[in-house]
């Protein structure tokens, strides 16, 4: 028997409920690989699925959890063999089909890549889907010419799981970034992680009727949309990129003109994870062996079991998680 975390509907009420469980490896769903599931994470989109789903689970029961990194055990598939070292982001893992949150996952073998050498299961992990999203936004970015010299890149959500990675590898890359965060007992953190500067949540908050402001960013992962996106595009540089990747501020962009796009010639780029093909998926994963550093990596980790899942779930809709959540699905 396998521990797993479940998520159940009560039919009549049509409430949630999600509990540590024991399961059968026959109940897990048809595919290729079976994979020896070793850590999970918890990302914003996993809240969603531990509670009552957001209209992503398509199924009750539900096993959550959008990545994993384990060991291939069974495979019917020639491009995996049992012994192989593997993650899975995306291809809507953990709300279509059951995801990493139990101790075997079944999965397609196209959904997997080989772990990068250099990165162990758990550091993969400490990456997850949300650094592995903001290494997708760094290189949008870079295609869009960003360089080093072209002045500071803002990130918003900084302390969340997604600005924590992004700020790291940006300040690893040699970029001068400006963390928003709206916790400011994150400051330290933030710095340690090589934010150069840190912007109070507040400063960006207000949404504004005037069509620009002065030209100061050379480029941004926005991971909060909302009233902050809407003030960062007017304070773009010219021609340079916004990547948005997230919405935890609202799924609207509020007081957004479009004064930026015509007289600025500002880009905003939308950065998707989840239906990114294996090639790129490979080439991001070897980038973030690369150009992020493992210590401010250990930085971001917060340990968890399989058990803290509900709460965990609840916290990071709150924006209440600091950095990276490492699910030890066998503690
Ligand atoms: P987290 O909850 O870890 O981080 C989000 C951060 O946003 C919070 O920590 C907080 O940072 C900030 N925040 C929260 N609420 C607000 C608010 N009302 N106004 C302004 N800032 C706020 O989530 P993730 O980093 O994992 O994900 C961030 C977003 O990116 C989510 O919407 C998620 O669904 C999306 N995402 C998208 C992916 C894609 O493929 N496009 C992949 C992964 C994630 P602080 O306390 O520092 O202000």
């Amino acid at each position: 028997m396998l521990n797993a975390l479940v998520v159940r509907k009560d039919e009549e009420s049509g409430k949630t409920s999600a509990a540590v469980e024991q399961i059968g490896v026959d109940d897990l769903p048809e595919a290729e690989v079976l994979v020896a599931v070793e850590y999970s994470t918890v990302n914003y989109k996993d809240g969603l699925c531990i509670g009552p789903g957001g209209g992503l689970v398509r199924k009750y029961p539900h096993v959550p959890g959008i990545d994993f990194a384990g060991t291939v055990e069974e495979s019917s598939d020639p491009r995996y063999r049992p012994g192989d070292k593997v993650v899975l982001t995306g291809w809507r893992v953990g709300e279509a089909h059951w995801g990493g949150y139990a101790q075997k996952a079944r999965v397609k073998a196209d959904w997997l890549v080989p772990l990068p050498a250099g990165l162990t299961s758990r550091q993969a992990m400490a990456v997850g889907t949300a650094g592995f999203t903001a290494m997708l936004a760094v290189v949008a970015l870079e295609e869009r010419g960003l360089e080093k010299d072209h002045g500071p890149v803002l990130v918003t959500g900084a302390a969340g799981g997604v600005g924590s990675v992004a700020t790291a590898i940006l300040a690893n890359l040699g970029y001068e970034v400006a963390a928003v965060t709206g916790r400011p007992e994150t400051e330290e953190y933030l710095r340690g992680l090589g934010a150069a500067r840190i912007v109070p949540r507040e400063e960006l908050a207000e949404v504004t009727r005037k069509p620009l402001e002065s030209e100061t960013w050379a480029g941004c992962v926005d991971a909060v949309a909302g009233a902050m996106l809407g003030r960062v595009l007017k304070q773009m540089k010219y021609g340079c990129s916004v990547a948005a990747v997230g919405l935890a501020g609202g799924a609207a962009i509020e007081g957004a003109l479009i004064t930026p796009f015509i007289l600025r010639g500002v880009n905003l780029l939308g950065i998707d994870s989840v239906m990114q093909p294996y090639e790129n998926r490979l080439r991001a994963w070897e980038r973030i062996a690369r150009d992020l550093p493992m210590d401010r990596l250990e930085a971001m980790i917060q340990p968890a079991t399989l058990a803290d899942l509900p709460q965990l779930g609840a916290d990071i809709l709150k924006g209440r998680v600091r950095g990276r959540v490492v699910v030890d699905v066998n503690a």
